[in-house]
């Protein structure tokens, strides 16, 4: 039986600010190990798609926890990690929760504690059974403090506004790229300065700046680290 912690009961957690490529370096890095990819952000998102349908304000706390209640995530096992989606009631709303007016109003979702307690309590669960990779912005601090491996994704606000606006395009989603960059400089400054977990790297994670480095090169070095540490 393989030992916890190990091979294909590894636990990574990745966070960082937004357009770092954590989803894009978690898919990929998953993919490599053969572990399931968790989003954690899209649970986020999800929430706030439903509040958005059904005309709850996005700072009603009261409101969005009634709404979380009547809420089920679900991530189906997917083919790759790099094809998983996120079921909100049993829709797939995968493309929908990347849509601006979501992205505009999540961090305001994201920083009610009584939705982080409860989105915290779920993604423990899902990641229970360990073989995963999960990402967001309190992984490493908060959700998963034993991880095995602890990575903390950044780049510069340019760098991470330009990645943003090319998948929205690839996705046929209009916004400026000044829009772009204002919106995740926006969500930087609330998902920072938040009271409950706020964005910042565990003590022990690794630092990986990734401005100028291509997906390939940070998987590289994360698969390196996961060797190195003899978890790979
Ligand atoms: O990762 P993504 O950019 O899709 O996350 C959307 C938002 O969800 C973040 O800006 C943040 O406000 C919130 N979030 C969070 N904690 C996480 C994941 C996401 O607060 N673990």
């Amino acid at each position: 039986m393989a030992q916890r912690g190990k091979g294909k009961d590894l636990v990574i957690a990745i966070d960082g600010p937004a357009g770092a490529g954590k989803s894009t370096i978690a898919r990929l890095v998953a993919a490599r190990l053969g572990l399931r990819y968790i989003d954690t952000g899209a649970m986020y998102r999800a929430l706030t798609l439903k509040a958005l349908r059904s005309g709850v304000d996005c700072d009603d706390a009261a409101g969005l926890i009634e709404l979380l209640a009547r809420s089920k995530f679900e991530f189906p096992v997917a083919s790759s990690p790099e094809n998983q989606a996120i079921l909100l009631d049993g829709e797939d709303v995968s493309a929908q929760i990347r849509l601006p007016e979501v992205s505009q109003k999540v961090s305001r979702v994201a920083m009610v504690p009584q939705v982080r307690r409860e989105l915290v309590r779920s993604q423990r669960e899902l990641a229970a059974q360990g073989g995963i990779v999960m990402d967001g912005r309190d992984i490493g601090t908060v959700v998963l403090p034993e991880a095995d491996i602890k990575i903390f994704l950044t780049a510069s606000l340019e760098e991470r506004a330009r990645r943003r606006f090319l998948e929205l395009q690839q996705k046929g989603i209009p916004a400026t790229l000044d829009e772009v960059k204002r919106e995740i400089a926006a969500r930087d400054k609330l998902d920072a300065e938040r009271e409950v977990s706020p964005l910042q790297a565990a003590p022990d994670a690794v630092i990986i700046d990734t401005t100028a480095l291509t997906p390939a090169e940070v998987v590289a070095q994360i698969i390196h680290l996961c060797c190195e540490r003899g978890e790979g």
